[in-house]
């Protein structure tokens, strides 16, 4: 699926682990493995089976006063983590993404536990990337400095980029190890300390990653783990007056909530990534096979669960018909299954509330008029699976148009001039991503300037690597994660002026 698997014999594709026993279950402060103060756990569950997998422990405002505290006493002036070379924090952070290869198989096989997500997707995809994301901001470590700058009169000026200090960092589950590492990495290579909270139906691949951070060597309260709520350990975090930034990835509602609790506390910096509804503009001069393939790539990767889901694919209106039919065909080709099994390409929901939510989406995209041209099912009583569903006939007013679906749904418009589908992709509270399909590399420059987007795909989709910034325009964010534009997110620019003799 996605061209993970293409062409790789069944036998010799990577297979999950057995997991006997989860190793991982507390929070991790300091380096230690503590229980709750509250003395609370909380049980995560398989999505695609239903069946719990362990209990976790429960972290809520003390535990993260605590995580708070180690993670300030490590960024102090004087310890052994701020005294340490940073071409030296650059080899702890290559000697991590060493260790997540020696135990690739096993976090592939958590995180396909925990979220529900094919084992190859997690494997090749969130493993791939995770890896890359730690050895990317590894090589950065001593790469990070200022400037001297040619100020007015006998001065000298000089600037130096220093850590930010305790960094936050609020954790969705549909990319749960992924999202870690987007934080995580940037904020260790500058020299800060972290505290990062997982989200709550996906805390097992950050937890066995707490056990690298310690084999590896980083020192006490450089990471620091807290698996707990939103409302409770998450608000914790964002309202906490020693943390000095936080990055959260999630809904636009949450992201607002942690805006304000900054504001209201002692405005830690904030960096947001949050929803989309992300146009594909589909134009008649493009290659159809691959806009139908990459489009709905886009649309039903992670069970669309995806900030980047292709939601709202504008076509134009004489390949309009071929479009459809072709991107039925193409949907033919998913295999719907058990998770770990190495040949599915689509899995469950990730729990009961999105589950409903998408469910009600899809009815709604009947009842208000669009064609529904396959799928549109759920699989089962009590399972969370949705078949991947395509409509076409969508209308700018529909709701299936307007919110973020967050589930396995295609929507087909249809447009007829370039000026129509920009202004109709551009009219979205949102601006995450956008992409574009035509074989003409002036239109693909014109409409990639004209879309307010802060990605733009040409003749492809989900193309990220941890070169590229990524982060959104307008309400789907602040700031910019991965790339050279990560670092700014995670220094403080320090200017020391010096008074120069006037004699030479
Ligand atoms: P959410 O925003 O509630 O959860 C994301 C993270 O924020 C979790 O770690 C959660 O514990 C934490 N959180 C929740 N409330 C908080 C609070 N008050 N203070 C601090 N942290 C808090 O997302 P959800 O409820 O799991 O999903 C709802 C919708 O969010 C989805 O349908 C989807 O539209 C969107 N979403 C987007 C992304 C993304 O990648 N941008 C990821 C997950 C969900």
């Amino acid at each position: 699926e996605n061209g993970v698997a293409e062409g790789i014999p069944a036998l010799s594709l990577p297979q999950p682990v057995t997991v006997q026993e989860i190793r991982h279950v507390k929070i991790f402060i300091n380096n230690e493995w503590l229980s709750s103060s509250s003395g609370k756990t909380f049980p995560t569950f398989n999505p695609a089976t239903g069946v719990k997998i362990c209990d976790v422990e429960e972290a809520d405002k003390t535990d993260v006063d605590k995580a708070v505290e180690a993670a300030k006493a490590a960024k102090h002036r004087s310890s052994p983590w701020r005294r340490m070379d940073a071409s030296s924090r650059g080899r702890l952070l290559h000697k991590l993404a060493d260790l997540m290869e020696r135990d690739r198989l096993l976090l592939a096989t958590l995180e396909t536990l925990d979220t529900g997500k094919p084992f190859l997707q997690s494997f090749f995809i969130d493993l791939e990337g995770s890896i890359k994301t730690l050895r990317y901001f590894a090589g950065w470590a001593d790469k990070i400095h200022g400037k001297s700058l040619p100020v007015d009169e006998s001065f000298l000026c000089l600037t130096k980029h220093e850590p930010v200090g305790v960094c936050g960092a609020i954790i969705p589950w549909n990319f749960p190890l992924l999202m870690f590492m987007w934080k995580m990495a940037p904020a260790l290579s500058c020299g800060n300390t972290v505290v990062i909270k997982p989200a709550e139906q996906t805390p097992l691949t950050a937890l066995h990653v707490g056990s690298l951070i310690k084999e590896v060597g980083f020192p006490p309260g450089v990471v620091n783990i807290v698996p707990g709520f939103g409302p409770t350990a998450g608000a914790a975090i964002a309202s906490h007056m020693d943390i000095d930034k936080v990055a959260f990835t999630g809904s636009t509602e949450v992201g607002q909530l942690i805006k304000e609790a900054s504001a209201k506390s002692n405005l830690k910096r904030v960096t947001l990534e949050l929803g989309g509804k992300n146009p594909c503009l589909v134009f008649a001069d493009c290659d159809l096979q691959l806009a139908v393939e990459e489009t709905q790539k886009g649309a039903f990767y992670n069970q669309g669960q995806c900030c980047t889901a292709a939601s709202r694919v504008f076509v134009q209106e004489s390949i309009y018909e071929e479009f459809v039919r072709r991107s039925i065909e193409n949907g033919k080709n998913i295999v719907i299954g058990d998770p770990l099994d190495p040949q599915t390409s689509h899995g469950p929901q990730i729990d009961r509330k999105q589950f409903d939510k998408i469910m009600d989406l899809i009815k709604s995209g009947k009842e208000e008029g669009a064609r529904l041209e396959y799928g549109g099912a759920s699989l089962g009583e009590k399972s969370l699976f949705i078949q991947p569903t395509i409509f076409s006939e969508v209308k700018d007013h529909m709701r299936i148009a307007k919110e973020e679906i967050f589930g396995p749904v295609l929507c087909i418009f249809r447009f007829k001039s370039q000026q129509e589908a920009i202004e109709r992709a551009n009219s979205s509270q949102y601006g995450l991503v956008s992409a574009v399909f035509t074989a003409s590399m002036d239109r693909a420059l014109s409409v990639s300037a004209a879309l307010e987007t802060g990605t733009v795909w040409i003749n492809c989709y989900n193309a990220l690597h941890a070169q590229t910034p990524f982060g959104g325009y307008k309400m789907s964010g602040n700031g910019r994660e991965l790339g050279e534009y990560a670092l700014a997110e995670y220094s403080e620019v320090k200017a020391v002026t010096i008074k120069l003799s006037e004699t030479l």
